[in-house]
């Protein structure tokens, strides 16, 4: 369970909201069991239920150790925005094996139009299925949904990261030639394309600005694909 700073006194933890419902009712846990709260920074605490009142959970902090959940290397996946549900799939798998956030955009081929109250709406649902993936996956923090940008956006961020990979379908180097596995705690932005692909301006225009050009492999992927297969190779490299 996520908990904030302010749930959090020197040696309990108590526990409000929505997750009082789970540890009652779906999870069905009594005084004397078990529950791994998480902090949001990595830290987790092993906690001793002592009390469940209709509104509250109370526990006491046995253990205080970092997440095991948390990859030492960070990955922002940004991914293009995609048709109907796809983006959800990204963002709740991309938790589930370690993304450390997300940096959604549109581009030239962007076939979705979002914006206004309505991408204000769609990132609180994908926060949503972000911390829900992260608690399901033992995460130690909830990875971050930054807020749709737009490709100039999308660009001025590059100076962020250490190695920004930018997933060209026409072709770039293999992935394996510009990872840095021995770097442990690297921060890289993989930038994927919506179902159209990237124009070529588009690559001109991130290489321009630090990106290397890297291809997947000899298969073209569906974006969503492309996304999880980039995240995840990077992660197997680093040991993670
Ligand atoms: N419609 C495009 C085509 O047929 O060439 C394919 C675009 S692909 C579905 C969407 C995005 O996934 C691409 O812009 C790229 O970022 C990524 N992608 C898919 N396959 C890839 C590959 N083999 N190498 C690098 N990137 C790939």
């Amino acid at each position: 369970y996520f908990v904030n700073q302010k749930q959090i006194e020197t040696s309990h933890i108590v526990i409000t909201g929505d997750d009082v419902h789970h540890i009652k009712n779906v999870m069905r846990l009594v005084p004397g069991d078990h529950i791994i709260c998480c902090d949001g920074t990595g830290q987790e605490y092993l906690v001793r239920i002592e009390a469940l009142d209709p509104e509250k959970v109370r526990g006491q902090i046995e253990e205080t150790r970092r997440s095991k959940g948390e990859p030492a290397v960070s990955v922002t996946v940004s991914p293009a925005l995609l048709k109907g549900d796809k983006l959800d799939w990204v963002l709740q798998k991309g938790t589930e094996l370690g993304a450390v956030s997300f940096l959604p955009f549109t581009s030239q081929r962007t076939i979705v139009k979002l914006d206004g109250k309505k991408a204000v709406k769609r990132r609180e649902r994908w926060q949503k299925i972000v911390k829900e993936a992260a608690e399901q996956s033992r995460r130690g923090r909830i990875p971050e949904v930054h807020p749709l940008s737009s490709w100039e956006g999308l660009l001025s961020q590059f100076t962020h990261y250490d190695r920004v990979l930018f997933a060209y379908e026409k072709g770039g180097q293999p992935l394996t030639q510009v990872l840095e596995p021995r770097r442990r705690d690297i921060r890289y932005l993989i930038v994927l394309g919506p179902e159209g692909g990237f124009s070529e301006t588009e690559a001109e225009a991130a290489q321009a600005q630090g990106a290397r050009i890297v291809g997947l492999g000899s298969r073209i992927l569906r974006a969503e694909t492309a996304s999880l297969a980039c995240l995840t190779s990077i992660l197997f490299a680093h040991g993670e």
